[in-house]
């Protein structure tokens, strides 16, 4: 380790810096984080300097560094873009004492800046000494991605909180009550502000000194078309800390190995006779497991808000007092429309869509089938491949033009997708003909925009 890493106290500190250009506000960003007083001293600066200037974030001296000007700082940045410019003040700096850094120079340095990512007072240094930046970046780029960007709040308020902790004993149980709230508990309110932490804090701890364990929970998480890609942040989150995962027949294998390997995953979309479970074993199996203590990531293709029968779930939640929350998906039609590089709405041609499903309790569902009818309506039909029949019957009964346009996306977003391009009058006989086994979205009133958008997801990357 040629260079040791250390978090250096700076505030109310000076901190001086050299130079008015790119380098020198790409510096200056980072420096103004800090709680360090910020000098700035160059003969032309840019713009952002100047109004940093005028907002007081920190002094700008209108000319080149001299002797006496660093004394007493406690670093000093060469930030000139100049090479001879950068060697007078860093000596400058040397002779007073001062550790001297040159932008972009790691030889003449006496520190480097790391790769930071910031989530105060949560900071995380990332450093390579200066022989590999790019993986720096991707680095930084993967903890960026990972940590929440409220991070920072919950550690705020609960170092705040690190008194009233100190009522659970000493070790493991103080350690459990920790890694509950970063873990668990907050991520769920770290959107809702500062009370709801609080609030939390305070549950939390009367959960672990009186019941001896967390609450359980559930989270009713959107998993997306099948593409692990398109899954949240925030899903992948909940997936990581589930201990029960209780998910449906459509969610894709690659999504359910983001789960913990000690998870337990339960097919909820099958019993082992191979028929449907009935959704109120699916609601018990929910609630028993929650009320074990378990936290339970209740898994829905899509948006589990789409035809995903949430409201009954829930409802079985609030009638055992089960705490609940839920992480919106990309819904099948979402990711179909991107398929066919279409829009759900187009000025001009339809300001409003409709979502509907091809089923429904009563057998095929019925609508407003005169106003799907009129010309450059649009509907994204759900389960509607066995519809197709009583779907056409309908729509020409109302007066539908039977050249309509109507595009059949099989599997969305996963490497076997398929399109079928048909027209209303054709939608029976093509469908037949092209025997699809997986998931299909129907959209009446949408073509393919061009050949390229149809080809299935895996080539078209290739292609890019
Ligand atoms: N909650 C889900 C829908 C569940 S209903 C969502 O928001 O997408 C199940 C229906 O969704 C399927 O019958 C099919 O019509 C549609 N579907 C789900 N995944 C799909 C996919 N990858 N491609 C096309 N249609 C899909």
């Amino acid at each position: 380790m040629k260079h040791f890493p250390v978090y250096l106290s700076v505030e109310g500190q000076r901190i001086v810096l050299s130079g008015g250009g790119e380098a020198a506000v790409a510096k200056l960003r980072l420096l103004l984080k800090t709680e360090a007083t910020i000098e700035v001293f160059a003969v032309k600066a840019d713009a952002e300097i100047h109004a940093w200037a005028s907002d007081h974030k920190l002094t700008l001296i209108a000319r080149p560094l001299q002797v006496g000007d660093v004394d007493g700082a406690a670093l000093f940045y060469a930030a000139d873009e100049d090479e001879i410019e950068d060697a007078r003040t860093s000596s400058l700096a040397r002779d007073a004492g001062v550790l001297a850094n040159i932008v972009d120079n790691l030889q003449d340095s006496q520190f480097i800046t790391p790769a930071i990512v910031d989530r105060d007072p949560v900071t995380v240094a990332i450093g390579t000494e200066g022989a590999a930046p790019v993986l720096a970046r991707a680095i930084k780029a993967d903890l960026e991605e990972r940590l929440s960007p409220n991070l920072g709040m919950l550690a705020r308020i609960g170092k705040s909180f690190r008194k009233a902790a100190e009522a659970l004993p000493w070790g493991r149980a103080r350690r459990n009550f920790w890694s509950d709230y970063y873990f668990k508990a907050g991520p769920r309110i770290e959107t809702k502000g500062e009370a709801a932490a609080q609030q939390a804090l305070d549950e939390l701890l009367f959960a672990h000194l009186y019941a001896g364990k967390d609450a359980g929970h559930v989270a009713f998480v959107g998993a997306g078309p099948g593409d692990p890609e398109l899954l949240t942040l925030k899903a992948r989150k909940a997936l990581h800390s589930a201990d029960v995962v209780i998910y449906d027949r459509l969610v894709a294998p690659e999504i359910l190995e983001l789960a913990r390997r000690e998870a337990q995953l339960i097919d909820a979309g099958k019993t082992p006779y191979g028929q449907q479970t009935p959704q109120e074993t699916i609601n018990e199996l929910i609630v028993t497991h929650a009320r074990k203590g378990a936290h339970v990531v209740r898994l829905k293709s899509g948006d589990p808000t789409v035809f995903g029968r949430l409201d009954e779930e829930i409802e079985a939640c609030d009638a055992n007092a089960v705490p609940w929350h839920v992480i919106p998906g990309i819904t099948a039609a979402s990711a179909a429309v991107a398929s066919i590089g279409q829009s759900l709405t187009k000025r001009g041609r339809n300001s409003g869509v409709r979502i509907l499903t091809g089923h429904d309790v009563a057998g095929f569902a019925d609508h407003e089938w005169r106003d799907l009818a009129k010309p450059g309506q649009v509907a994204a039909i759900y389960m509607g491949k066995k519809a197709a029949r009583f779907i056409q019957g309908r729509l020409i009964m109302h007066g539908a033009d039977p050249a309509t346009p109507v595009s059949v996306i099989e599997n969305a977003s996963r490497p076997n997708q398929r399109v079928v391009t048909s027209t209303i009058a054709t939608l029976p006989t093509d469908l037949a003909n092209a025997d699809l086994s997986g998931p299909a979205l129907t959209f009446v009133g949408l073509t393919p925009r061009s050949a390229v958008a149809v080809l299935p997801y895996t080539k078209k990357q290739e292609l890019a």
